[in-house]
């Protein structure tokens, strides 16, 4: 049983993918009912990450996904319904809907501040019962939903859900301090913008590794103190170069390739590689024996 005292519709529409491939339909169907510990969310705004995509086109086996899917984790809404084992939230109230849906809090990760990502039982939107933000109801669990202030306009607020944060949380992991280097590959994309405002703001001194003069001009305006053209110049050479030949205090890579993180491991010198933290995407560590490791990782 939940308590509401908003006028909450029976149906709704949703983008459905009833198979894979980038053919969602919008259709009529039901507004899922919150559990016990979980808000109802009128999605005002979505934010479309690139993960929405592979989603609907079943690019990541791993996830075992199942039909129908709707996608969508970039979510901002108000709370019209909530779950009575609830605390700290009320109708009206103006949230945020992430990727990370639903942790269990009991786990060894779970009781590690800032490590639920790595929830044993956790659960992401669209890959588990509670569908995700291409609906107009999405419920979640109030534990993983997200205040959002006043003062922030929700359209803005609904990509730092999982573009946001994963970059947030990147640079926080470096372990930067303001007046450092930080280079960033990709930094022309959604995540890399976001990645060189956050950068700029933390005093950091950015610097963008993409391609061409278009995302040249555009990272430069983002926050940019520097500009490297991974097509047409020697990566390693200018970032060094650009750093009086010292090289960067720590790298976020968000480009998914190999050569962005070769060329990472390269470009940061070995007096600073244990400034390398934990990349957004592809992540690249120095193991404690010396090894390079690279490993996945989802940071929120
Ligand atoms: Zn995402
Ligand atoms: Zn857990």
């Amino acid at each position: 049983m939940v308590a509401s005292v908003v006028t909450v519709p029976k149906t709704q529409k949703a983008q459905v993918t009833r198979e894979f491939g980038l053919n969602p339909k919008f259709e009529e169907i039901p507004v899922p009912e919150p559990k016990d510990d979980e808000l109802l969310v009128h999605v005002i705004y979505s934010g479309v990450c690139h993960t929405d995509v592979g989603v609907v086109k079943n690019e990541y086996r791993a996830l075992g996904l199942s039909l129908p899917i709707i996608a969508g984790h970039e979510g901002a809404g108000i709370v019209v319904k909530i779950g009575k084992s609830v605390t700290g939230f009320k109708e009206g109230d103006r949230v945020g809907c992430a990727y990370l849906h639903r942790t269990c809090n009991t786990c060894e990760h779970c009781k590690q501040q800032g490590n639920e990502a790595f929830c044993y039982s956790a659960e992401y939107l669209a890959n588990h019962r509670n569908w995700g933000t291409f609906q107009q109801y999405v419920a979640v669990q109030a534990f993983q939903a997200h205040l959002i202030p006043e003062k922030l306009d929700m359209a803005k607020a609904a990509p730092i859900l999982c573009a946001g944060v994963t970059v947030y949380r990147s640079l926080k992991e470096t372990g930067a301090r303001p007046g450092q280097f930080v280079s960033i590959t990709g930094a022309g994309g959604g995540l890399g913008s976001l990645a060189l405002q956050y950068a700029k703001a933390l005093g950091f001194r950015p610097i963008a590794i993409d391609f061409g003069d278009t995302k040249r001009e555009y990272c430069l305006k983002q926050g940019a103190e520097f500009f490297v053209d991974a097509k047409n110049q020697d990566v390693v050479q200018e970032v060094r170069r650009v750093t009086d030949g010292k090289g960067p205090h720590a790298v976020v890579n968000i480009a998914p390739a190999i050569k962005p993180i070769e060329d990472a491991i390269k470009h940061v010198p070995s007096q600073r590689k244990n400034r390398f933290g934990y990349f957004a995407i592809n992540s690249v560590n120095k193991c404690q024996d010396g090894r390079l490791c690279q490993m996945y990782k989802f940071i929120y």
